[in-house]
């Protein structure tokens, strides 16, 4: 197993449909002891308590609040302690064009998105630092490189390109840590964060663009965190993975 006794935090997991739950399945399955943090509590730990194997956490835990990532931390750290991976997974968007942004949408997109990445990062650094080492893989976007995806707006595609800046600087800084830090960028992955705004005739038309002529599955993303997180990927720090099925070659 790729996974064996290691312990795997994933921000926004909770969804049973999504990225992150998908992920916390598959890192389980390779057996990884797994902590879920989401929003709710309640939720977290109810997905945490469908997965295989034991000793799995669900926690509450805001990625925008500094203070909640410390605490999400401890907790982490009181129950297993020690921290091997960790999942900047948790996103949200918003289909609107630029002058429609307002100040609150651009703080609510960047906040979660991107300062969510660096805080709950900061929050394990000290442990992964102490242990020697670690895996950080965190959530960017095809929207990143470009220029929007389908459903998210401007300010979500200058979140997620801030997510490959900012990861790219950790894996220089943390590198001499031997804490390798990569990034995913999926393209359209059939989640419930297309808000049930897909239709038929958008399918279509977005297939046309899609080599392998299908939308990505959250497992897609999740095999690709699974190599990141994996010591398949031991001499790999500060990449970039497309999950996109040639969307965008580049
Ligand atoms: P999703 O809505 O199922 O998952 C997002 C999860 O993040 C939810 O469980 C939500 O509760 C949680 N979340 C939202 N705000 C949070 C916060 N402040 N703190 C903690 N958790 C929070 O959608 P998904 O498609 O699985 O998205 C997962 C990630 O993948 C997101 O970062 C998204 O931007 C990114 N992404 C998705 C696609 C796609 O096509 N689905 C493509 C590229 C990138």
């Amino acid at each position: 197993m790729l996974l064996d006794s290691k312990v795997a935090v994933i921000s926004g997991a909770a969804g049973v449909r999504g990225i992150g739950y998908a992920t916390a399945k598959l890192f389980a399955e390779q057996g990884a002891k797994v902590v879920i943090l989401d929003l709710d509590e309640a939720a977290s730990q109810a997905a945490a308590a469908t997965l295989p194997g034991a000793g799995h956490l669900g926690l509450a835990c805001d990625v925008t609040d500094a203070a909640a990532c410390r605490r999400a931390a401890d907790a982490v750290l009181a129950r297993h302690g020690r921290i091997d991976v960790l999942i900047n997974n948790a996103g949200i968007t918003q289909p609107v064009k630029t002058m429609e942004i307002d100040a609150a949408s651009w703080d609510r997109i960047l906040d979660v998105n991107l300062r969510g990445v660096l805080q709950l990062s900061q929050a394990f650094i000290p442990q992964f630092r102490k242990q020697g080492g670690g895996a950080i893989a965190c959530m960017s976007s095809v929207s990143a490189q470009r220029g929007g995806g389908i459903f998210g707006g401007p300010h979500y595609s200058a979140a997620k390109a801030g997510v490959l800046g900012l990861a790219k600087a950790m894996a220089r800084e943390l590198g001499p840590d031997n804490v390798r830090v990569n990034c995913v960028t999926p393209g359209l992955i059939e989640t419930d964060i297309t808000g049930g705004k897909l239709t038929d005739a958008m399918r279509a038309d977005i297939l046309k663009g899609i080599p392998l002529n299908r939308l990505g599955q959250a497992r897609d993303v999740a095999s690709a965190y699974l190599f990141l997180a994996s010591d398949l990927s031991s001499y790999i720090t500060g990449g970039v993975i497309d999950v996109n099925g040639g969307m965008l070659i580049h």
